[in-house]
């Protein structure tokens, strides 16, 4: 079957980076993304984005422990380090038009620039933007391989989130490509997500900040931009982002305390209010259940 789907298609989607084990936290997103896309009538598609941080293995049980828990997927997985054609196209498409430029800089650089009085917080501050070529070259010859950005022109951007309403946020020179050569994780999404005919995405809220620069990108491209939902993140007890060192985070954690991947999915439709204490519930149940406008906005104290 193909992997590419007509625009026309609506498709919700999943995208995990394996890097390690699915938590709870990222089941639970993962669920939720299901709920949104089957509740609508849409496809829902797996995305494997493996240009970074692969850990051997990872990719395996993550998409093992997504089939436990009962959630289907149509057609073949996509694999991002299969698709570097298509981040090439885009990125000469911008290169072409004029809307590129070479960056030298350090991290260091960066952050010193960006924490400059009056700096937008986490912007780049646009300091290889207007290099004259001489500059350029020189910089060249350091040997310092560079990155590529994006000469976005605006500031801030607004896009609309089914659970957060009108969001407004920082748009600065994003990285393209980054200097070893590998499309940023920015652009890759954008192009991945229309080429896909996904049109609704549905995503941890640690990345409701990225939602403007994807947009904005997405729009410089002439691609549409998705709907989006991003669903809050599940945290330890201390209040800090739910991370392997919490204990039995993981569906193998869970398993080696004796709770099935269907003890699992009943705490997951617990947390969401989607389930009683002590019942047991299906996924066709959950789809009967779902209210996405009444899912909990706060984060989910996992209490593992
Ligand atoms: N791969 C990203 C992650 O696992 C998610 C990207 C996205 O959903 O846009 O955090």
């Amino acid at each position: 079957m193909p992997n590419e789907v007509d625009g026309s298609s609506q498709a919700g989607r999943f995208a995990p980076s394996p890097s390690g084990d699915l938590h709870l936290g990222n089941l639970r997103t993962a669920l939720l993304a299901w709920l949104f896309a089957r509740s609508t009538g849409r496809r829902f598609l797996l995305r494997v984005e493996d240009l970074d941080r692969v850990r051997p293995g990872a990719e395996e049980r993550q998409l093992a422990d997504l089939a436990a828990l009962g959630l289907d997927w149509d057609d073949d997985v996509v694999r991002q380090s299969e698709r570097l054609p298509l981040y090439d196209a885009a990125i000469a498409r911008l290169q072409r038009a004029g809307r590129t430029y070479e960056c030298f800089c350090t991290r260091r650089e960066i952050l010193r620039a960006a924490s400059a009085p009056h700096a937008p917080a986490g912007a780049y501050p646009g300091t290889c933007r207007d290099l004259t070529p001489a500059q350029r070259e020189e910089r060249r010859a350091s040997g310092r391989p560079p990155a590529l950005r994006l000469r976005s022109g605006i500031d801030s951007f607004t896009v609309e989130d089914v659970l957060h309403g009108s969001y407004t946020g920082t748009v600065d020179d994003l990285v393209l490509r980054r200097g070893d050569g590998i499309p940023a994780y920015n652009l890759a999404v954008v192009v991945d997500d229309a080429a896909q005919g996904i049109d609704q995405v549905v995503r941890g809220d640690d990345l409701l900040s990225s939602a403007p620069r994807q947009a904005y990108l997405a729009g410089s491209l002439g691609l549409p931009a998705p709907t989006y939902a991003h669903v809050p993140l599940a945290l330890n007890a201390a209040g800090r982002r739910l991370a392997k060192r919490d204990g039995a985070v993981t569906l193998a954690d869970q398993a080696a305390l004796g709770r099935t991947p269907q003890d699992v999915l009943d705490l997951l439709a617990r947390s969401l209010g989607l389930a009683d204490e002590g019942e047991s519930v299906s996924l066709s149940q959950l789809l009967d259940r779902w209210e996405p406008l009444q899912i909990p906005l706060t984060p989910w104290i996992a209490g593992i």
